[in-house]
């Protein structure tokens, strides 16, 4: 009997141990199981942030500028509010390429943007919709001021000469195309503003580059 007893004692401690590591197995199970996740959950956000990223200059390319737009819009219309957007185009900048070579274009395409993003107000949002073509919304705000914006940005990257990584001193300008949505004048549109705001810019190309050219037709009903 006594024999029975601590043969049933022996055992219980064994299954009891054998339970203690299982449950240790298991619980290391779910904190590799939550690393993972941790790493999966940052893997996502990194690549997600890559998707909306232009690789050169770190703006926002033209998928995730499509997307704020249609936001802002969207919020401009709920709230009542102007919205307004630039589109920029560097002139002549094949003649930059051809002359200084590719890889100085790039210098001059992110020191570009540089000065786009400091020509605007650090809340409005700058993206490069390909090439040397770039495009900035501005939330809660009307041609006036937006206008305003726009002039600071083309003198400021027109003021002074960009330096390659090679040496070569580059002169650079850009040519403006402004247009603002207005609450009252009907549902928005992202490809609507953008065309307007494209229409725009190629005047500013036609009229002699280098400058800010806004609607007319929103401009004179002011
Ligand atoms: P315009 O004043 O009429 O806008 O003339 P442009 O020369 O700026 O316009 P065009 O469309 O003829 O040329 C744009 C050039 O931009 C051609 C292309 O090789 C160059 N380009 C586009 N993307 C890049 C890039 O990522 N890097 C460099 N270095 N050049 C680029
Ligand atoms: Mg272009
Ligand atoms: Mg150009």
């Amino acid at each position: 009997m006594i024999d029975l007893v601590s043969s049933a004692n022996a055992s219980l401690v064994r299954i009891t141990a054998e339970y203690e590591n299982l449950t240790q197995e298991l619980e290391q199970a779910l904190r590799d199981k939550q690393d993972l996740m941790g790493l999966l959950e940052r893997k996502n956000d990194e690549l997600n942030r890559l998707a909306a990223t232009d690789p050169l200059t770190g703006l926002a390319n033209r998928r995730r500028f499509t997307e704020v737009i249609n936001e802002t819009l969207a919020a401009a219309e709920a709230q009542g509010q102007p919205m307004s957007m630039v589109m920029i185009d560097l002139d002549h900048f094949k003649n930059v390429n051809d002359t200084y070579g590719h890889q100085c274009g790039d210098d001059v395409l992110v020191e570009a943007s540089r000065r786009i993003a400091l020509g605007f107000r650090s809340d409005d949002f700058t993206g490069r919709l390909g090439g040397e073509e770039f495009a900035v919304i501005l939330a809660n705000t009307d041609a006036e001021r937006a206008g305003i914006a726009a002039e600071r940005c083309r003198a400021l990257i027109a003021a002074s000469p960009i330096r390659c990584k090679d040496g070569s001193v580059v002169e650079i300008t850009g040519s403006f195309g402004g247009a603002t949505w207005l609450p009252g004048h009907g549902v928005g549109s992202s490809d609507e503003l953008i065309a307007r705001a494209d229409t725009e810019m190629y005047n500013s190309k036609e009229t002699g580059r280098n400058r800010v050219t806004w609607e007319r037709q929103l401009a004179a009903a002011k």
